[in-house]
């Protein structure tokens, strides 16, 4: 009986502890191949000044991108995550002060990456990226068919294997990959561009991918247009340079996405709809080697298994560049956002724990 009363109580608590988060809306994004080292030290001495793995002109390079020390050229490259993430949200990942971030699985690549951050679950069996449908549930589908939340909850990737990855057969959900427009009968006016834009983009990289700043424009448009509650941007220009060893297109590819997520934040919190009320979280789906190994990832690659994370809303403290010696993981992502969008996350697989300090 005691015990009965306790689980009750235990019951009752946990549901109030959910109910008190601010979020009430989530935005995720996947940097592809952004490697830990570029955000917290900046340009890579070496290899900017490596000539293979340089294409554009150095002058401008160095003016964009170059300073003395690393917090100079952190900023320089990512000046939102350094001026405003850092200032009011949390940096992960800096393992030159001893803060871990990891995926869990061995295999170091995009599609286990992915399926176990959004599953909050490292699967053994997901081990290629040509794997077909994910058998494992994720958080946004889970997401999508709590109350309020049905048809809310969309995708825009770079890469075309976000279908699988999130099982959008199984599920329904609008997931938007390269080469699809987005439908609907009262498109805006942006929306209408975006979709055009599409036509007359280089097919720099082939056709399973596109360029982020196009599928930004996607997201962008049909956020304004219609108020989605849970939105999942998946952007891949920096993997794609990097395997292309062009690394001052890599560092491009940070310094936009930067731009992107700030456009965002600024754009949502001069939103009523979105102000104060939302929570962006920010992680790669592996990093990279180092060395001249920086152009491939997997276990061929030592250290692609470290990554980071960045978030910032109204339910996480200030805590900046988290300085404390301690280890994350990947899979403890999806049942963070689901806490944060006052949820538990459950599914047909064990789930990771959520992470306690981006709590208040
Ligand atoms: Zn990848």
């Amino acid at each position: 009986m005691k015990t009965q009363l306790l689980t009750w109580m235990l019951t009752v608590l946990s549901v109030a502890a959910l109910a008190q988060t601010k979020t009430r809306n989530v935005v995720m994004i996947s940097v592809d191949g952004c490697r830990w080292q570029e955000i917290f030290r900046g340009a890579d001495s070496t290899l900017f000044n490596t000539k293979k793995y340089r294409q554009q002109d150095s002058v401008a390079m160095n003016t964009k991108y170059w300073g003395k020390t690393a917090d100079e050229r952190r900023s320089k490259l990512m000046p939102f995550f350094w001026n405003t993430i850092a200032k009011q949200g949390q940096l992960y990942g800096n393992r030159d002060l001893g803060n871990l971030v990891n995926v869990r699985n061995k295999y170091w690549f995009s599609y286990p990456g992915r399926s176990e951050t959004l599953c909050g679950y490292y699967d053994e069996k997901i081990n290629s990226n040509d794997y077909p449908n994910n058998p494992n549930e994720n958080v946004l589908e889970f997401l999508n068919k709590q109350k309020g939340l049905e048809g809310k909850v969309v995708t825009f990737a770079s890469w075309d294997a976000l279908s699988r990855i999130l099982n959008r057969d199984r599920n329904g959900m609008l997931v938007n990959i390269p080469g699809e427009q987005v439908k609907g009968s009262k498109l805006t006016e942006a929306q209408k561009l975006a979709n055009e834009l599409q036509n007359y983009l280089p097919e720099y990289f082939g056709k399973s991918v596109r360029f982020d700043v196009h599928t930004y424009a996607l997201t962008r448009s049909y956020i304004e247009a219609n108020h989605p509650r849970v939105v999942h941007i998946d952007f891949a220009d920096m993997d794609e340079f990097g395997h292309h060893g062009q690394y001052d297109s890599f560092l491009d590819g940070a310094h936009y996405v930067d731009g992107m997520v700030a456009g965002l934040w600024n754009y949502m919190q001069a939103d009523p709809f979105y102000k104060d009320q939302t929570t962006i979280v920010i992680y790669p789906d592996h990093g990279r080697g180092i060395g001249d190994r920086w152009t491939s990832h997997g276990t061929s690659a030592p250290h692609s298994n470290e990554t980071w994370m960045a978030v910032i809303g109204p339910d996480t403290p200030v805590g900046g560049e988290m300085k404390s010696q301690s280890q994350i993981y990947q899979d403890q992502f999806a049942q963070t956002v689901a806490q944060l969008m006052g949820f538990k996350f459950t599914a047909n697989h064990p789930v990771g724990e959520p992470l306690k300090s981006v709590f208040k």
